[in-house]
């Protein structure tokens, strides 16, 4: 089941929505075939032009369509007969093979490398390894995950059941010390983004009830989207976060910066960022106000497909932080790091054991917000009681 992901940094997570409408990590269509079309021009292949990898693939998946009827009769739920992302990715082998035939084995390795290199998210891959695919329709598919990533699908109940999780306020987690004695910390949302869709606020607003009911309150929730401006509308919409919610968002570059203006304009007590993957140095042009946590970490995944995570932009960022109050967390080194110009071989795929790395980097802060948070819930409870 996919309700909950297996997590190092935090101690659980939860996903009361899974699949998700894209980002930098999953961009559409349209931009992957781009991306294509710019590789395979790059490399001089010859007579190619812009917008021939859309007909390519359009051909690819035709083809694809009627295998998949032959073989299934009637399509699957998460089977569209469309040019998607997630298409793209599981037909890149055959469009590989496509296009090799007509224009050398080169431009069809260059085709696949564009794809790969485009779609680095974890959820997506995760989902691609388990639900439909047009590639191989008579796979089994996985039940709780969105038919197909595009598909973002609301899975009601989830936050309910996560909220009877044990209460780990004050237990030895000597483990991962970082946590200890600390509320239990979920991660919302890291097999989707439930912010992909507005019409899923009335949804959210009755599934985030569960946050504030009695079980919800003893844990703290840190909910991600890249989509801090849905984000704002719905905490206005529900006149505020509760307090055991972090609302956070995704930096990976200069580009994107403009989400961290959007996230200070939610109304929630406590916010954080996540840089991960940090894609380059964001230290000089980052404005951490009302920010209280700043979470870094490289990319993962195949080392061919990944970009280099240079451990200098996380001692810029450290400092930062540290002028600003701001707690700091990396999270993980990801598939390249790179220190004093040379690449780290690590173990941990992710690069997310830190008995792996250079001590000056094991940094794990928390806002003074989450350790302070026990004392706060008692207090209003305790003035509750009173009352
Ligand atoms: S789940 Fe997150 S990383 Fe993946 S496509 Fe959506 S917003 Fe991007």
């Amino acid at each position: 089941m996919s309700k909950v992901t297996k997590i190092q940094w935090c101690d659980s997570t939860v996903n009361p929505i899974m699949g998700c409408a894209g980002c930098e990590l999953y961009p559409s269509p349209e931009q992957v075939l781009k991306a294509i079309d710019h590789d395979l021009i790059s490399a001089g292949i010859a007579s190619w032009k812009q917008g021939m990898a859309r007909d390519f693939f359009h051909r690819v998946l035709r083809e694809a369509w009627q295998l998949l009827l032959v073989a299934v009769g009637e399509p699957g739920s998460g089977h569209v007969n469309e040019i998607t992302t997630t298409n793209i990715r599981h037909l890149r082998h055959r469009l590989g093979a496509k296009l090799a035939a007509s224009f050398g084995t080169k431009a069809g390795k260059i085709a696949v490398a564009a794809i790969e290199s485009s779609l680095s998210c974890y959820a997506a891959q995760l989902h691609a390894n388990r639900t439909f695919n047009v590639d191989k329709p008579l796979r089994n598919v996985k039940r709780g995950y969105a038919p197909t990533f595009e598909s973002v699908t609301p899975f009601p109940g989830r936050l309910a059941d996560a909220a009877k999780w044990k209460d780990l306020t004050g237990v030895d987690r000597s483990e991962k010390p970082w946590l200890d004695g600390m509320p239990r910390l979920t991660f919302v949302s890291d097999m989707g983004d439930a912010f992909s869709r507005k019409q899923d606020f009335g949804f959210l607003e009755r599934e985030i009830l569960a946050f504030q009911s009695q079980d919800g309150q003893r844990h703290l929730w840190l909910w991600l989207t890249k989509r801090p401006e849905k984000m704002r509308q719905f905490a206005e919409s529900i006149g505020g976060f509760p307090p055991n919610v972090c609302a956070m968002t995704t930096v990976t570059s200069t580009k994107h910066l403009g989400r961290i203006a959007a996230l200070r304009a939610v109304d929630a007590s406590v916010r954080g960022l996540s840089l991960e993957p940090l894609w380059e140095s964001v230290a000089d042009k980052i404005d951490l106000t009302d920010i209280d946590w700043v979470i870094v970490g490289g990319e993962s995944g195949a080392k061919a497909n990944v970009s280099p995570f240079h451990m200098e932009w996380v001692h810029e960022l450290r400092d930062r932080c540290h002028e600003q109050g701001v707690a700091f967390f990396v999270k993980q080194l990801g598939s390249r790091p790179f220190h004093n110009g040379k690449e780290l071989t690590l173990v941990d795929g992710h690069g997310g054991d830190w008995s792996e790395w250079p001590i000056e980097f094991c940094q794990r802060e928390m806002p003074d917000y989450f350790r302070n948070y026990a004392n706060l819930l008692e207090r209003s409870r305790s003035r509750a009681f009173v009352a």
